[in-house]
């Protein structure tokens, strides 16, 4: 979801994470349900971790029984949904039912990850029966470190960096090129903002706080726009979030003054 070498906001790099123990997880879970899914968890993801994200996707997708159950397997369960996206549930559905597997791993205070990001996936067997499998490694801890305007921050949680990753592992959507842009993932994300009534994010890329440019401070503070549509008023109203660049990580300095020029 987030900003990284090229200060961005969820994204995705090219580098390997090696499923260990998962297979057999998988296996076991998919064989005692009779409902695949194809989401599930990595046992260091804590169950109050899992609750908390559960929460959120409930309240986005409207679906009031999703949770992980107890072997951390992603459900929507059967309640009718209430509210929410239809197009968020389109593809938590197309995520947990289609061809891919996507593990999630609790990769909070890692420096290398600014709030999440998804990895292909390697099975450890290497077996060509197997599907293709993502592993979305998700920093809870940023996401403590983001202050701002409340209406924005309902419009950036952990759960909307899910969405961003599943987004990129169904649709292989790819992500802003340029500054100025939402990029086709993010404006995938922001249709399901909106159908929830929430702020759309306005970039893809962050920006500095001016006063943090060349600052002698340790903190470099970086913010990003959404936007909420004012029908009535014919016009946009404009809501923050910001965070320290510095303890979030994905800063590149030489870009992102560049990309203020
Ligand atoms: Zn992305």
């Amino acid at each position: 979801m987030l900003p990284r070498s090229r200060g961005i906001v969820f994204f995705r790099i090219h580098q390997l994470a090696w499923l260990v123990g998962i297979p057999l997880i998988l296996a076991t879970n998919l064989l005692a349900e009779p409902i695949h899914s194809n989401v599930v968890c990595r046992e260091d993801l804590s169950q109050e971790r899992r609750n908390e994200l559960a929460g959120k996707l409930r309240q986005i997708t409207g679906w009031p029984d999703l949770k992980f159950d107890r072997s951390g397997v992603l459900r929507v369960g059967t309640a009718s949904p209430v509210g929410g996206s239809p197009t968020a549930r389109e593809l938590v559905a197309k995520t947990i039912y289609g061809k891919n597997v996507v593990v999630l791993e609790d990769a909070s205070k890692h420096s290398d990850v600014a709030f999440c990001r998804v990895l292909p996936g390697k099975w450890k067997d290497d077996s060509s029966s197997r599907p293709p499998a993502h592993v979305v490694q998700i920093d809870f801890s940023d996401f403590e470190q983001v202050l701002g305007d409340e209406q924005a921050l309902q419009s950036f949680n952990v759960a909307w960096a899910l969405l961003h990753e599943f987004e990129h592992v169904v649709n292989d959507s790819p992500d802003a090129a340029s500054f100025g842009e939402t990029g086709e993932c993010e404006a995938h994300i922001n249709q399901m903002r909106r159908e929830c009534n929430l702020p759309q994010r306005a970039d893809y890329f962050y920006t500095l706080l001016p006063l943090s440019k060349d600052s002698a401070f340790v903190t470099r503070l970086v913010r990003l726009a959404f936007d909420q549509e004012q029908p009535a008023a014919n016009k946009k109203r404009r809501y923050w979030v910001l965070w320290d660049a510095n303890a979030v990580g994905g800063l590149d300095a030489r870009k992102q003054i560049a990309a203020l020029r």
